[in-house]
């Protein structure tokens, strides 16, 4: 009899994925946690019924939320990352042998502890990274009284339910604008537009009456089904973003990066976007 993981996100669609096994199921502090095994996407992480991440895509979304807006930044030191519990975004965000410091900031030592036992590929190395900071806390708390500056900072959290929902507000991404440092930039996990365009539109509203040069970027991350996956962008100037293909690829080769999905061309295309998606920015 095959078992089947049914997501939840959505009301009237959903994927599902068949379970090979269970490798560990609890309540956390904060979420209900699962980790099973597909023989598709490999071991999967799922919090409150919602795929998080999967080994066998998770490369495309870790490497789009960190190389773009660290080379596009060109001389970023200190990053900041909300969220990120698998490790897989401080795991590329350390790739980068100039960055001093990453801050992580993680509300649920559940998903760290147990994704550093269950799925160590993802991020097992980053957590034993004396460049890493982890903090446990709710990140929203964590940017209305951090006294640090940051010139890269990367929202990796759940969708705007539950503990995430908070990560949505005007009032954290203000926050965040306060803790970058001249010339920093804001990223975020901005989920499906084709399945929540409100995510965008209320995202777009908000970083515009915060930043002077607001975007979104796009990549196609399978276990994110339903079309592209859209990444918020708040900086203070568009000089960051409007970088040049050939200084991105010189950043990305003198970086000595290795990746799966990113390439310098595409750093500069994903920024181009559908009419739909312009259309709910009010662009
Ligand atoms: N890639 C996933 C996505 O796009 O939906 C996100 C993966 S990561 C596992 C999301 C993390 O955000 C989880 O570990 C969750 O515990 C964390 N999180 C949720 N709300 C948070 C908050 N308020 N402060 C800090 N971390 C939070």
């Amino acid at each position: 009899m095959t078992e089947w993981f049914n997501e939840t996100l959505y009301k009237d669609i959903a994927q599902r994925f068949t379970v090979s096994r269970v490798i560990f199921r609890e309540r956390t502090e904060h979420q209900d946690l699962v980790i099973f095994e597909n023989p598709v996407m490999g071991r999967v992480l799922a919090l409150d019924g919602v795929i998080q991440t999967a080994e066998g895509d998770e490369f495309i979304y870790h490497e789009m939320l960190t190389h773009v807006p660290i080379l596009a930044h060109g001389s970023a030191k200190r990053v900041l990352i909300i969220g990120g519990g698998d490790g897989g975004m401080a795991r590329e965000a350390l790739k980068h042998a100039a960055i001093e410091r990453v801050t992580m900031v993680e509300i649920d030592r559940g998903v760290v502890d147990l994704c550093a036992t269950h799925i160590p590929s993802i991020g097992a190395e980053a957590f034993k990274n004396p460049r890493l900071d982890l903090v446990i806390a709710d990140g929203a708390a964590f940017v209305k009284s951090c006294a640090d500056r940051f010139d890269v900072i990367i929202i990796d959290s759940t969708d705007p339910q539950g503990p995430g929902a908070v990560l949505f507000t005007r009032a954290f991404y203000a926050d965040c604008k306060r803790c970058l440092r001249p010339g920093g930039i804001l990223v975020t996990q901005n989920g499906v537009p084709f399945l929540q365009p409100d995510e965008l539109k209320n995202t777009a509203e908000r970083l515009k009456s915060l930043f002077a040069d607001t975007a979104f970027y796009v990549a196609a991350v399978p276990t994110y089904y339903g079309g592209f996956m859209a990444f918020g962008w708040g900086s203070d100037s568009a000089a960051a973003r409007r970088v040049a293909a050939d200084e991105i690829a010189r950043r990305c080769a003198a970086a000595r990066i290795e990746t799966r999905y990113y390439t310098p061309e595409l750093h500069v295309g994903c920024f181009a976007l559908p009419r739909f998606m312009r259309d709910l920015m009010g662009a």
